[in-house]
């Protein structure tokens, strides 16, 4: 069926760079006969997938959704993957995603936007833009995408759906093609909280082989999703994220949703978290700082695209050829903003000065926590917006993640879930908690949804 809903729409929504039909169908009928064998299942048997073309995969191409990997494939699964597998989940191929995952629209994919399935004219988000559109518009009930500084809140956002960062460290980054490696993290997209919740138990989990994974138990995100009480809890609204340049639209579905958890029983608190007001420059001084230095291995030489190779071009030759044309603007704009931060004498002023920043915005998470449970604020300041719109302007585009790049910076886990409807387009609710009490997110997240 999701097979036959991407050949059906996918012309339109442009969600998946990789349809792996015969692949899918095989491993949906070893399931099947398995399951006639009476052997034992894993937890999402025969589940379809969509998975975000940054995680390396055995047997298909794995692109980010760049030229310079065009026809890559990886040898190696990423861990991710492997946990896929053996929760026998029915892999449907890789979505599409902003290059290197730099981006809030799709726009930035070397293969051409994908489009929101509630208004084919607007942007599903981005980076992850291909997960939250195949979720969307049928073709996959689950979708795996990455969050460096939203990109998996922000797409689930505009598109309706729930979308979780899980803590930084709970899911093994091990095959995740870098992009800043200090705030990338991998998680769910589903249409509930608790599907959301079975996909993330089904990934996290400590990992030898990535060493920024960290060795606590998972935490019990599916009973927390199935509770649905917020009885107690307090549920702290952030005042730096409102107000001013928000949506008309939504505000009021943000107000709504308070309303809605003080019905249930929860306390709602304003708390003050100063230093979020420097998360958007910090933010974009560290991660193309961490991204100049991940990208400098596409270099001609290991991966993919090769250009100028005449037998006498030098190795520097070749290097800048293939980079010129196999990076698009962004991935540029970012490596040159990154070498600069770096660079000897300009260091102390930006990439350590946002460092400090970084470590006053887990101060000011900390003091929040004193106070409440959890943190709420909107996931984005609009909702989806036109295919073009924001293209020619990066600090609009850049805009797109006010709310959510404070939780990369601090680590800490944070959800997007639907909350209503501004103008007919979905609104998201975001919920922050601290590190490792990601069931937080699934308790809130399954009361409101209920
Ligand atoms: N939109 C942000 C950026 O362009 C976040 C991207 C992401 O989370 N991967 O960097």
């Amino acid at each position: 069926a999701a097979l036959e809903r991407i050949a059906k729409v996918d012309d339109t929504i442009h969600a998946f760079l990789h349809i792996d039909g015969e692949g899918a169908l095989a491993a949906a009928r070893r399931v099947d006969q398995r399951r006639a064998a009476g052997e034992a299942l894993g937890p999402l048997a025969g589940v379809p997938l969509a998975l975000k073309d940054v995680l390396a995969t055995r047997g298909m191409p794995t692109t980010c959704g760049s030229r310079i990997l065009e026809g890559w494939q990886a040898p190696y699964d990423a861990t991710v993957v492997t946990r896929l597998r053996a929760a026998d989940v029915v892999l449907l191929g890789k979505v599409n995603m902003d290059e290197f995952a730099m981006g809030s629209s799709t726009e930035n994919s070397a293969y051409g936007p994908t489009r929101n399935p509630w208004d084919t004219t607007r942007i599903p988000g981005g980076s992850s833009g291909g997960s939250a559109a195949a979720v969307a518009a049928f073709e996959a009930p689950l979708a795996i995408g990455t969050d460096t500084g939203g990109s998996i809140r922000q797409p689930a956002a505009v598109c309706g759906l729930v979308g979780v960062k899980p803590t930084y460290g709970a899911v093994s980054r091990y095959g995740l093609v870098a992009f800043s490696s200090s705030l990338d993290q991998a998680g769910p997209l589903a249409r509930t909280v608790g599907d959301a919740a079975l996909l993330h138990a089904a990934i996290a989990g400590h990992d030898a082989l990535d060493s920024t994974s960290v060795d606590v138990p998972v935490p019990p995100v599916v009973a927390a999703a199935a509770r649905r009480d917020v009885r107690g809890m307090r549920v702290g609204v952030v005042r730096e994220l409102s107000g001013d340049g928000y949506d008309p639209g939504v505000r009021a579905a943000f107000a709504a949703a308070v309303e809605t958890l003080t019905e249930l029983g929860a306390e709602i608190v304003e708390v003050s978290c100063p230093h979020f007001t420097y998360a958007m420059p910090a933010y974009y001084l560290i991660a193309p700082s961490e991204c100049s230095s991940n990208l400098a291995r596409f270099d001609a030489m290991r991966f993919g695209l090769r250009l100028g190779d005449d037998g006498q071009a030098g190795a520097e030759e070749v290097m800048s050829r293939t980079r010129e044309a196999g990076f698009g603007p962004e991935v540029k704009r970012r490596i040159i903003l990154g070498t600069y931060a770096l660079s000897s004498g300009y260091y102390d002023a930006y990439y350590g000065q946002a460092q400090k920043v970084r470590t006053l915005i887990s101060r000011d998470f900390a003091a929040a926590y004193e106070q409440v449970d959890v943190l709420i604020s909107p996931t984005t300041p609009t909702p989806a917006f036109p295919i073009g719109a924001k293209v020619d302007d990066p600090v609009a585009m850049y805009l797109s993640d006010l709310c959510t790049i404070p939780s990369n910076l601090a680590g800490g886990p944070a959800m997007s879930l639907p909350v209503g409807l501004a103008d007919g387009l979905p609104v998201g609710l975001q919920i922050m908690a601290p590190t490792f009490a990601d069931d937080r997110l699934y308790r809130v997240g399954g009361a409101l949804e209920a």
